[in-house]
């Protein structure tokens, strides 16, 4: 190890550093290690290694869209400010037009992927499903179709009455073409238990990503935090993800997902720092040595806080959004216009002197000289009420 390489990290971190400069995989023990030293510089050091010895200075961006189709939910998760309760935001389900005009409002801006997820709402027949995935195929061809997370794949098996392995298949048939993160949070039977006990738990949401994997459909990994959770079941989570990612190696990305605790049944813990999402970044780039791509989500961590990750281990940003209702910004419910045009993400990219990449889903390159059209922000228009 060179004396420049000893002295960013450290001694608690060289036999750390020594396995990362060798790749060689890391242990349980060296997660921990990472995620409670207070060298931090030194665990973005070495994750930057990882992250430049894979894709050197490239930083993929994609142009897409979010559809929350409903936020009508029966699993209460006490992390969520998103489903529809007393005091929160009026329930709503959006019916295929709706869909159908969200989707049209942005028909002047290329968008290659529409990420679609929504509450476990059961008055939602399985046809629904499957036509929800034909109308955006059908609204903008050719976009890759990334939606639903394992709890909603299990809530529409159990509506349709077929297995899980069906269900994937007749999604798969409507136009679905990735599955998307989300579902489980963190691996762990205690956080399940007391944060989202309603919801499938780990072995299950582990069976959805196998049949998945077996029927050929891609999927993206992440996991929640700053919550209730520990270091060791952090770790254990990135662990139980690589065992996975071993057996089936159909996940693309892994994206940790930072908890915003403003209306949410948790709102008395302070939203993570900086130092956490940083932290959580690199120590996923080093210990998910089996993943090809780490992604530093902006509307969760900030644009600041991404600009930073991408010398932290993240090669990925993710993308313009445009609308996304899962988290509300300004403690607000009902501005959820949140969007980066293409330029503003090559500037937030480029600034910190990384290269842009626009990418599709799948991570091809797409080289697209074509002016941008500007965008304009748009307030979203209230969704009717729903009379139960
Ligand atoms: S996280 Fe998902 S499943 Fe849980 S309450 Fe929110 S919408 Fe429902």
């Amino acid at each position: 190890m060179s004396l420049a390489v000893s002295r960013v990290v450290g001694p608690e971190l060289e036999p750390i550093a020594e396995k990362v400069l060798a790749g060689e995989r890391l242990s349980f023990e060296d997660g921990l290690t990472l995620y409670r030293t207070h060298n931090l510089t030194g665990v973005g050091y070495l994750a930057n290694i990882v992250r430049e010895r894979l894709h050197g200075a490239k930083t993929y961006y994609v142009r897409n869209q979010h559809i929350n189709y409903t936020n009508i939910c029966n699993k209460f998760c006490k992390f969520c400010s998103f489903y529809a309760k007393r005091g929160g935001p009026a329930p709503y389900e959006m019916s295929l037009d709706e869909v159908r005009q969200r989707l049209s409002w942005h028909s002047d801006v290329r968008i290659t992927e529409v990420h679609m997820v929504g509450g476990i709402n059961p008055r939602l027949p399985y046809q629904y499903y499957m036509d929800l995935v034909r109308a955006v195929k059908e609204t903008r061809p050719g976009v890759h179709v990334k939606a639903f997370t394992a709890v909603e794949i299990v809530e529409i098996a159990r509506v349709g009455g077929v297995t899980i392995d069906q269900a994937l298949a007749d999604l798969i048939e409507a136009g679905l073409d990735s599955l998307p993160g989300g579902g489980i949070e963190v691996l762990s039977d205690r956080v399940h238990h007391e944060l989202f006990g309603k919801k499938l738990n780990g072995e299950e949401w582990k069976d959805v990503a196998r049949a998945a994997a077996k029927l050929g459909l891609k999927q993206y990994a992440t996991m929640l935090y700053g919550h209730i959770e520990t270091d060791e079941e952090r770790v254990d989570h990135l662990v139980q993800l690589r065992e996975l990612q071993d057996e089936t190696k159909h996940f693309l990305t892994f994206t940790p997902l930072c908890f915003h605790p403003e209306k949410t049944e948790l709102e008395h813990l302070a939203l993570p720092t900086a130092d956490t999402d940083l932290r959580n970044i690199a120590v996923s780039r080093l210990m998910l040595d089996n993943f090809e791509h780490v992604k530093s989500f902006w509307i969760m961590n900030s644009v600041p806080v991404t600009q930073m990750a991408l010398w932290y281990g993240a090669d990925d940003a993710d993308g313009t959004v445009h609308e996304y209702e899962i988290t509300y910004k300004d403690g607000e419910f009902g501005n959820k216009s949140q969007v980066l045009t293409r330029a503003n993400m090559i500037r937030m990219i480029e600034e910190v002197g990384r290269v842009a990449i626009e990418r599709d889903s799948l991570y091809n390159e797409i080289v697209d000289n074509e002016p941008e059209k500007p965008v304009t922000a748009r307030r979203l228009e209230p969704v009717p009420m729903i009379k139960s």
